[in-house]
């Protein structure tokens, strides 16, 4: 038997608990891998504390993310001895996730490991950091945002998809401003490469629809009336890349930035993204990262630790990343 992290309803609420678990209550897919590490991101805290309806079936082993080896697979195209790992793919939401020493998996979720990461620098990176790197690709995607051309403002900076966003358009050539509303985060954010540091309060207070033009680009993951003052503040024909809700769901906007100064919207979800883009946004991070950037911004925990890990995630009080190693 082995300890995994499963959400189940108490007194009609959904909440993480450690379980004993065996072979027999892991799913019947065709993939068993060993799990080395998983992560804990903003969506692994509304999961564990119930404060989001992410479990849609109960009880289920939480963990959005995962990365292992590979140690029997039904499917040809995976062996024993490959590393892998998984982000998203309904993980923790309507399949059985990442906090667990083992887990059996569907083939078509896995990817490769890139030979330029270790497992832990990959749970490092995990959804946030990837999600990260899909709003980078957005923005270039869009098109009309170039490195060195104009400001990329990063909201919700020093955490998770922040501090990943920051060193990844940072490396590849743009001047980024970090929004953050912890000020023992500034050098931080100015190691990581922001050129410039914003206090986020500045953007909670509701703005004019149309405000002073700053931003060629965003990446957002806050949304609420933050997102709203980024749009009212993006330069004529630029773009935000919408990716959280850590400020709030709601978005208290109008269409003034949309139609009067051609600002885009661009929707960045990362669960059900499909493999080709997953590969790309890798690739991006193995090109791109910085690797001290990197370990500068995460920390190891165990899994017996989740408990006080989820409430310090809801309560913005995370720095960077965290590794759960799931064999502590
Ligand atoms: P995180 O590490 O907790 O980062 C969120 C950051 O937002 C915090 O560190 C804090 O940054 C800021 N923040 C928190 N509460 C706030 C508030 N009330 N008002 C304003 N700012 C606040 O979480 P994460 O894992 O990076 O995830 C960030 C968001 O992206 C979450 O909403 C998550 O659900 C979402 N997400 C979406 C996808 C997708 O597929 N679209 C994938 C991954 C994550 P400062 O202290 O620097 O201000």
């Amino acid at each position: 038997s082995f300890t995994a992290v499963v959400i189940d309803s108490v007194d009609g609420k959904p909440k993480g608990q450690f379980r004993s678990l065996t072979m027999a209550d892991l799913p019947d897919h065709d993939v068993l891998v060993q799990v080395a590490y998983s992560t804990l991101n903003y969506k692994d805290g509304l999961a564990f504390t119930g404060k989001g309806r992410i479990a849609r079936r109960m009880p289920i082993i939480a963990g959005a993310d995962l990365a292992g080896t590979v140690v029997e697979s039904r499917n040809a195209a995976w062996k024993p001895g490959d590393k892998v790992l998984i982000n998203g793919f309904g993980l923790s939401e309507t399949e059985a996730g990442g906090y667990s020493p083992y887990q059996r998996v569907k083939p078509e979720w896995l990817m490769r490991l890139p030979d330029s990461f270790s497992l832990e620098q990959a749970m490092a990176i995990g959804t946030a950091g990837y999600t990260a790197a899909l709003a980078v690709l957005a923005l270039e995607d869009w098109s009309r945002i170039k490195p060195g051309e104009g400001e990329v403002v990063v909201t919700g900076a020093a955490g998770g998809v922040g501090s990943i966003a920051v060193s990844l358009l940072a490396s590849s050539g743009y001047l980024v401003t970090a929004s953050t509303g912890r000020e023992e985060t500034h050098d931080y954010l100015k190691h990581l490469g922001a050129s410039a540091i914003m206090d986020r309060a500045s953007l909670t207070e509701k703005g004019g629809p149309l405000q002073k033009e700053r931003f060629t680009g965003g990446i957002d993951s806050v949304g609420g009336t933050t997102l709203a003052n980024v749009l009212a503040q993006t330069v004529y024909g630029g773009a935000v890349a919408a990716c959280g809700l850590a400020g709030g769901a709601d978005l208290p906007a109008t269409v003034m930035p949309f139609i009067l100064r051609g600002v885009s919207l661009l929707g960045i979800d990362s669960v059900m993204t499909p493999m080709v883009k997953r590969e790309r946004a890798w690739q991006r991070l193995a090109e791109k990262l910085n690797r001290d950037h990197l370990a500068a911004m995460t920390t190891v925990e165990p899994l017996s630790n989740l408990p006080t890990l989820a409430d310090a995630i809801m309560d913005g009080r995370i720095r960077g990343r965290v590794v759960i190693d799931v064999n502590a």
